[in-house]
């Protein structure tokens, strides 16, 4: 109930009454509160694509839909696009139908049927699967992606969730972070060549991966080149985020160790906001980053935006997208704000059904401007609290999307993360997921990274050996 409606105040003396019962070879299910009730009648659960697992997690699904219906009715809780798929990462649901031989045009009746999604919802979903599917492949352990997390930024955002600790009081920290990173690529760079992997993708993010600068920066992206690069490695991105941190110096040292693509973030193109925000630097230092990026050759640009930003609506957004088609990346990421718990129902859901109309025509606006630039969504995911209960899309030109973000949100590749902040998944090959956790902290990572090695790479043997 909470996942529903995360706002609302239980416990006024409300009997809610959520049943179920198999009938004549259906599931029947009623939710009843307040007077007012919800029926079910599902055939469709006895298809044979479906297995017992599926049959249990239908009937949590049945009666998640019928509360729904009834806090709509009671309540007047706002009916959400996304329905009851209330979970992070809604590709994983469709790419597991998909799997199981659904094919798209049923799939979408189910989107609708099962799930409440919106048909502009349902749409999406079977849109970002259809690019992502050629990415999969039969073995998630081979090839696998790398994730290296530098927890420094040059100062934090005021909605930051990530590890980021601002150079000027934690740059201290760096050298022996450095160091100590340099130790863990080079162990699981000899476990890679050990086991004989692959690596697809390499990913520098964090933080702010260029706020290591100079020589610093040349010797990591030398190292990790040479330790965790592999002969079929097709893709190294620098997370280069805040645009300040991008001097041309910097850009070159990015260019000649073979950097193919970076992300430029401005969040959003209206310097009032900026400031507001905490970002520090000035939408002429991200044209200025830009186009110098473009003329050292780095050949693949991404740009992400935030929509709902403080004081910011739709011509603030439609500003943004228009200096941003100036630019020409050849990705937008588009995020929607991830909104604060409040605490009064009544308020609340009214707040939720305003943000979900601006929220839904700036998503809306944003769409129609990558798709003027010729790009289609590649991947998604949602969060927690998020801005009109809505999601955050990336978009790519033809060929430009990014494996290693398909790779980490869809869970079917093993990942290796390397550095502060970093979760390491890996993937059976029944695809269910156990994780491994870095410290965010760099103190915390330099302090015990060394020290848990061994029996880190004992782990990731088991988990590479267990793979067949
Ligand atoms: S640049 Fe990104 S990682 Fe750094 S503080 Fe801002 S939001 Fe956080």
């Amino acid at each position: 109930m909470k996942s529903l409606a995360p706002n609302a105040n239980f416990g006024k003396g409300k009997v809610l009454r959520a049943q179920y019962a198999w009938e004549d070879s259906a599931l029947f299910v009623a939710v009843c509160l307040d007077g007012e009730e919800w029926t079910l009648r599902d055939t469709e659960i006895f298809d044979p694509r479906y297995d017992e697992r599926d049959r249990e997690r239908r009937i949590k699904e049945r009666v998640r839909l019928g509360i729904r219906r009834v806090f709509e009715r009671v309540y007047g809780l706002a009916e959400s696009p996304w329905g009851i798929l209330t979970g992070v990462r809604p590709m994983k649901m469709v790419h597991s139908m998909l799997d199981r031989g659904f094919p798209p045009e049923e799939l979408k009746v189910l989107l609708r049927e099962v799930y409440a999604l919106s048909p502009k919802k349902a749409d999406l979903l079977l849109e970002v699967a259809a690019e992502q599917r050629p990415y999969f492949h039969p073995d998630p352990n081979n090839p696998i992606g790398i994730y290296v997390g530098i927890p420094f930024c040059p100062t934090r955002c005021s909605y930051c969730s990530f590890a980021a600790y601002p150079l000027h009081t934690h740059g201290h920290l760096l050298p022996a972070f450095l160091e100590a990173l340099h130790a863990e690529i080079a162990a699981v760079g000899s476990l890679i060549k050990e086991r004989g992997l692959e690596v697809e993708a390499v990913y520098l993010g964090g933080g702010t991966p260029t706020t290591v600068q100079g020589a610093d920066l040349d010797r990591l992206l030398g190292l990790l080149r040479e330790h965790l690069c592999t002969a079929t490695t097709r893709e190294f991105t620098v997370e280069a985020g805040r645009p300040e941190t991008l001097s041309r110096e910097t850009l070159s040292i990015l260019k000649a160790n073979g950097t193919q693509r970076i992300c430029i973030n401005p969040q959003t193109m209206h310097e009032p906001t900026l400031q507001a925000i905490g970002r520090r630097h000035t939408v002429e230092e991200v044209r200025t980053a830009f186009a110098a990026a473009r003329d050292i050759g780095i050949p693949l640009i991404n740009m992400d935006i935030i929509l709902g930003l403080p004081g910011e609506e739709l011509p603030q957004v439609r500003q943004t997208l228009e200096e941003i088609a100036d630019l020409g990346p050849d990705n937008l990421t588009v995020h929607s704000l991830a909104l604060k718990r409040a605490s009064r129902l009544k308020k609340d859901w009214e707040q939720e059904r305003i943000a979900q109309e601006q929220g839904e025509a700036m998503v809306d606006l944003a769409r129609d401007y990558a798709l003027s630039w010729g790009m289609s969504p590649y991947y998604l995911y949602r969060q927690r609290h998020i801005l009109g209960d809505l999601e955050n899309i990336g978009y790519s030109k033809p060929g430009a999307a990014s494996v290693y973000n398909i790779q980490m949100m869809e869970e079917r590749q093993t990942i290796l993360a390397l550095g502060a902040g970093g979760i390491t998944k890996l993937i059976a090959p029944d695809l269910t997921l156990a994780r491994q956790v870095n410290p965010k902290c760099p103190a915390a990572y330099t302090a015990q990274i060394r020290g848990c090695l061994e029996e880190r790479l004992a782990a990731l043997r088991r988990h590479f050996s267990s793979r067949y």
